[in-house]
């Protein structure tokens, strides 16, 4: 119904000849999809949600035409007149801090000028200008920004890595190939930013040396290919990337790979296999693809949201970074909620945020008047997180010390009628089915860990099967070769951690 929302403006507006006067802007998503269809007026920063192509016409009559803001429309509970930010005026807004996603729902993707309008390409003309490329390695390692992927490396280690490499031909690499179950982090920021990625993975290209990027985006996600296609290729006709990038002898040019939608392609050398255009299989490191990567050369990969804070690192300082979140974890982290929780969307928070302020706060507590029961954190490869840690700082270390991880951000909410032994069933059943069964350890033995946990879930198993799951789980972590399946058994063993009644429930032979 966007579509037809926008229309319907269009319509008006060209019937009252306001075309001078008023225009329709097509942006990306605003994270809060429990509300959306949202309108936005500018100048007057009025936000209005669940909005339908019927209410159009009373729309544009009272606000555009009149300047009579609709109530029944506006989103938050504060009246027009205090409103001077929409998103400060609605909670789910206003606790947030929005670096990587902050342009998305604010400009229109599909325009360079507007990227540019809200300060774009400044970062990329700051370091080829101003900057040598161990500058900007060492402004990103002051930042201490780790990787938003998963596993959190340290990413300026990480490219002073791949610029220590005293060869000719190197490259910049993107994994867009998000495919845990509920996140969509990445398409929000290619849909709502594309430019942000471009910008930063040319200052990554400077950085470390290399004058070629890949983008490795699943072809699912048509928009974000679609506009991302655009923003390269605005980029170009601006002499953004390209040759002689601010005439200072800087090449880089951008193309995009698309995945076929298998999930152990978001493994990062199963992902460069695949940009070769070979089957993506993992294989083992060393060596790391900082030596030796895309086509044997020195690659730095990274994600979109790790990409994302990098031009506002440049811009605002590493200290300016390094000063929000944890000790050891800095900056925010974006979170696609889901599941039984109010508003579902993509929240960005500082890290440290807990997880009751995420589901309350923000997240609006949960329907129906449910108690929570569990989150779940890092997809298939993560685990869940009882309501006992509610108050636990989110953060990498804190989330791998309670059996789960980061991972790339989705975030599942389970209420008080969830079944913990089901859940972990269908995060087994997703591993099993995207093994890609070159190790033994992960082709075979997740497949016996499913055919116990269903035994279990069809009330047929019994007190020595989960002494197995057990025993398998930790021989799987232990001898898979790649990270898919050294953190397939996660979600079984976090669940039998602070679910075990609910395992002992369903089998045949309680003690
Ligand atoms: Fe393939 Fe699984 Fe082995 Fe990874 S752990 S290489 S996905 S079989």
């Amino acid at each position: 119904s966007s579509m037809k929302i926008i229309e319907n403006f269009e319509e008006l507006i060209r019937i009252n000849k306001m075309q001078d006067d008023v225009k329709v802007v097509k942006t990306g998503c605003f994270g809060l999809c429990a509300e959306g269809p949202i309108v936005m007026i500018y100048p007057d920063h009025i936000m209005y949600t669940t909005v339908q192509p019927d209410d159009v016409s009373e729309l544009f009559e009272s606000h555009v035409q009149k300047g009579e803001v609709v109530k029944r429309l506006l989103a938050g509970d504060k009246t027009a007149e205090e409103i001077t930010n929409a998103l400060d005026n609605v909670d789910f807004f206003s606790r947030q801090m929005r670096v990587a996603l902050r342009n998305c729902g604010a400009i229109n993707p599909e325009e360079i000028d507007e990227y540019i309008a809200r300060d774009g390409y400044l970062a990329l003309e700051k370091v080829i200008t101003e900057m040598e490329p161990e500058d900007v390695i060492d402004t990103i390692k002051a930042s201490q920004l780790r990787g938003r992927g998963g596993a959190g490396f340290p990413t300026g280690t990480k490219w002073s890595f791949a610029a220590a490499q005293q060869v000719a031909q190197k490259y910049v690499c993107c994994n867009a190939d998000e495919g845990d179950p509920g996140a969509f982090m990445d398409r929000s920021v290619l849909e709502g930013d594309p430019h942000s990625l471009i910008e930063a993975m040319a200052i990554a290209g400077y950085a470390i040396g290399a004058n070629q990027g890949f983008v490795y985006v699943r072809a699912e996600y048509p928009i974000a290919v679609e506009r991302l296609s655009i923003a390269i290729e605005q980029a170009k006709a601006y002499g953004l990337i390209g040759k002689d990038i601010f005439g200072k002898g800087f090449d880089f040019d951008l193309e995009i790979r698309l995945g076929a939608g298998a999930f152990v392609c978001g493994e990062e050398t199963a992902l460069m296999t695949s940009v070769e255009g070979k089957r993506g299989e993992p294989r083992p490191r060393p060596p790391f693809p900082a030596v030796k990567g895309l086509f044997g050369q020195p690659t730095i990969l990274n994600n979109v949201e790790t990409y994302a804070n990098v031009p506002v690192i440049i811009m605002k300082g590493a200290d300016w970074f390094a000063n929000i979140g944890t000790e050891k974890s800095k900056g925010t982290k974006v979170f696609a909620v889901g599941g039984k929780i109010n508003n579902t969307g993509l929240v960005e928070i500082p890290m440290g945020t807990t997880l009751r302020e995420i589901i309350y706060d923000i997240g609006g507590g949960i329907p129906n008047g449910k108690t929570f029961k569990a989150a779940q954190t890092g997809g298939p490869s993560g685990g869940c997180i009882p309501a006992s840690e509610l108050d636990t700082p989110i953060d990498y270390e804190s989330l791998i010390a309670l059996g789960s991880m980061m991972g790339s951000g989705g975030l599942i909410v389970m209420d008080e009628d969830t079944c913990m032994v089901d859940l972990a069933r269908f995060f087994l059943e997703f591993t099993v089915d995207e093994s890609c069964g070159k190790c033994p350890p992960c082709r075979i033995g997740t497949k016996r860990m499913l055919e116990i946990v269903t035994r279990i879930t069809e009330g047929k198993g019994t007190m020595e099967d989960l002494d197995k799951l057990e025993v398998l789980a930790k021989n799987i972590k232990a001898s898979a070769l790649c990270g898919l399946g050294q953190t397939a058994p996660n979600p079984v063993l976090s669940t039998m951690k602070y679910f075990r009644d609910e395992y002992i429930a369903h089998v045949v032979d309680k003690k």
